[in-house]
């Protein structure tokens, strides 16, 4: 079933314009509309399956954030970046907190963030409501998952959404949840795919950061402003994901049934050149404070 929205998710205005229409290439094969707020710019999928239907659009060996299997290039590629970028996103919050301190990570999945950040000196708990990946989860980080947020008694010096908040169907209720769980001086990261990069632009319906219908919302530079302000967040910082524009350029590619891995170095490595002036990399990293 599937469930139409007749307002926009962030700014509630009414009145949409046609984005695009893209398949999904990796589970269902079914077709998509993408619309943008013609108020606040957010582009959204709709209609989009309805809360009870989403976990079906996961059941697929590929679904590799849910999986620990390496059995194709491109999952091998992805593991190897994944272990740096880790390496990467623990810097990034030391940086932040220098005393170090308790940390969120809201949709771990199969948990090596927190492993690496626990291992590192911080007190790294994760959430994640899928079961296979929470299973691996729990199993690399004993006692380390939380079932709800909600009952967890301390607040977090950082809450982390490595490319979680675009699949969450309740986007409200999650965001008041996090910042209530969020220390009046503690940062919330928030990882995006950005569709006003150079390789958004040229893969058009093909480009893996729409991965519809499990991305509902399609977030770049100016409707998370308005993000920001619907919430009451302050966006102190938008960092970019150098490595997301090749992996996303060869998904693409594979959606485009080429695979051709060259030209998605090329895109990747043209997609970050642009970005240089305008910051709109392929993912971005957009820290927020209360
Ligand atoms: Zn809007």
């Amino acid at each position: 079933m599937y469930e139409k929205l007749e307002e926009c998710p962030v700014c509630k205005h009414s009145q949409f314009t046609n984005h695009l229409i893209c398949d999904d290439h990796s589970v269902s094969g079914e077709s998509f509309a993408l619309v943008k707020c013609k108020k606040c710019s957010l582009v959204f999928t709709n209609p989009r399956p309805e809360q009870g239907a989403l976990p079906d659009y996961y059941q697929s060996d590929q679904y590799i954030s849910h999986t620990d299997k390496g059995n194709s290039l491109i999952n091998f590629i992805y593991k190897l970046v994944r272990k740096y970028t880790i390496r990467r996103k623990v810097k990034l919050i030391d940086k932040l907190n220098r005393g170090q301190g308790s940390l969120l990570d809201y949709g771990c999945g199969t948990g090596d963030f927190i492993k690496t950040a626990n291992k590192k000196g911080w007190h790294a708990y994760g959430y994640e409501p899928d079961k296979d990946a929470q299973n691996i989860a729990s199993s690399k980080n004993p006692d380390k998952l939380l079932d709800r947020i909600e009952n967890h008694k301390d607040q977090f010096n950082i809450i982390t959404a490595w490319h979680v908040i675009e699949h969450v169907s309740e986007l409200n209720k999650t965001i008041k949840t996090l910042k209530k769980q969020l220390a009046t001086d503690g940062h919330l990261i928030i990882a995006l795919p950005n569709h006003k990069s150079y390789d958004a632009a040229f893969y058009k319906e093909y480009w893996a950061g729409y991965d519809v219908p499990r991305h509902l919302y399609h977030f770049d530079q100016e409707s998370i402003k308005s993000f920001a302000t619907k919430f009451k967040l302050r966006l102190i910082h938008t960092l970019p994901m150098k490595f997301d524009s090749y992996y996303v350029s060869m998904l693409s590619e594979k959606y485009k049934g080429k695979s051709n891995l060259l030209n998605a170095l090329k895109i990747g490595l043209n997609s970050n050149n642009k970005a240089i002036k305008t910051n709109d990399y392929s993912s971005l990293i957009y820290i927020f404070k209360k």
